[in-house]
């Protein structure tokens, strides 16, 4: 078996080639571009301009930073994990252990927000529900600076994460820890014209059927529960309360979910909108609250 030889010279080339072989002897996902991603970050360089230094040699220090890198995505840990940060909404935002990796359908909520509220319109009033890494709040404040944007996450390692990132970007972002289920919201929380939320919306009992490298490295709280229903229950009531008159909800949800949503909102007398994904998938709903006088 040749290329599972050690190279006499390790270049870019050859460490691409064989990293890649020992990825895929472990059944890594997306083997070759894992490969391309770490040594990128190594060294710091551009995916592709790893395509114009191919003959480069790779020297002692670089080759011992890659090596944990590689072990770790052998076991299978998401590669954002690994080098610490993701691209957001064009926002490189810092990832870890405790907080959902952001994506892309998620990047569509963002998107579906601001296009909804042009840079011109009245200053918004914001809530964004399960942080998590602060990214939908951390887009939002980014694109639209004169908002003023709460966040909440039951997580504390969450909140310090999704704070670190804001301090990073130098966003001012109002963060705060609350159940929930058991919301304790400061009173200046109130009024508010948008609630957004990308909460744990798949069933504890379905874990089974999520990838393995979701499972077993994301943090549960951020993609389980025992009772999805109740989570946007709760959600609805928190609304009722803290939304004013024709005040919006934004909410990712589950593919699987846009039946129990639409009996949920329904049966709330909400003005409801499922959106579809760039996949075609209803994921994404855009409801009213009208207050009944
Ligand atoms: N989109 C995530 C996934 O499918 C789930 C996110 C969530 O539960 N909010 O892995």
């Amino acid at each position: 078996m040749p290329n599972k030889e050690i190279p006499a010279e390790w270049t870019v080339l050859s460490m691409l080639e064989w990293g890649t072989n020992y990825l895929k002897e472990k059944s890594v996902n997306t083997p070759r571009l894992s490969l391309e991603w770490l040594l990128s970050h190594v060294l710091e360089c551009k995916r592709l301009d790893l395509y114009l230094k191919f003959d480069r040699p790779l020297t002692g220090d670089e080759l011992a930073a890659l090596k944990p890198l590689l072990l770790r995505r052998g076991k299978h840990e998401p590669l954002q994990y690994i080098t610490g940060s993701t691209n957001f909404f064009g926002l490189e935002i810092q990832v870890n252990s405790d907080v959902l990796i952001p994506r892309p359908e998620t990047e569509q909520l963002v998107e579906i927000i601001l296009e909804d509220n042009p840079l011109n319109v009245t200053p918004k009033k914001v809530l964004d529900i399960g942080t998590g890494s602060g990214c939908i709040a951390l887009a939002l404040k980014a694109n639209r600076s004169t908002w003023q944007v709460y966040a909440s996450d039951i997580s504390e390692a969450a909140l310090n994460t999704a704070q670190l990132n804001a301090t990073n970007m130098k966003l001012e972002i109002n963060f705060f820890k609350s159940d929930l289920l058991r919301p304790a919201f400061p009173s200046e929380i109130d009024a508010l014209d948008i609630i957004v939320s990308n909460p744990p919306y798949i069933e504890s009992n379905e874990s089974n059927e999520i990838d393995a490298e979701v499972k077993n490295y994301e943090p549960a709280l951020a993609l389980f529960h025992d009772n999805v229903a109740s989570v946007y229950e709760a959600i609805i009531r928190l609304a009722e309360k803290k939304l004013k008159q024709n005040g919006i909800l934004y909410l990712e949800i589950n593919q699987k979910h846009g039946e129990l949503m639409k009996r949920i909102f329904d049966a709330k007398g909400w003005d409801f909108q499922l959106l579809n994904d760039y996949n075609g998938h209803p994921r994404m709903l855009k409801c009213t609250y009208i207050k009944s006088t």
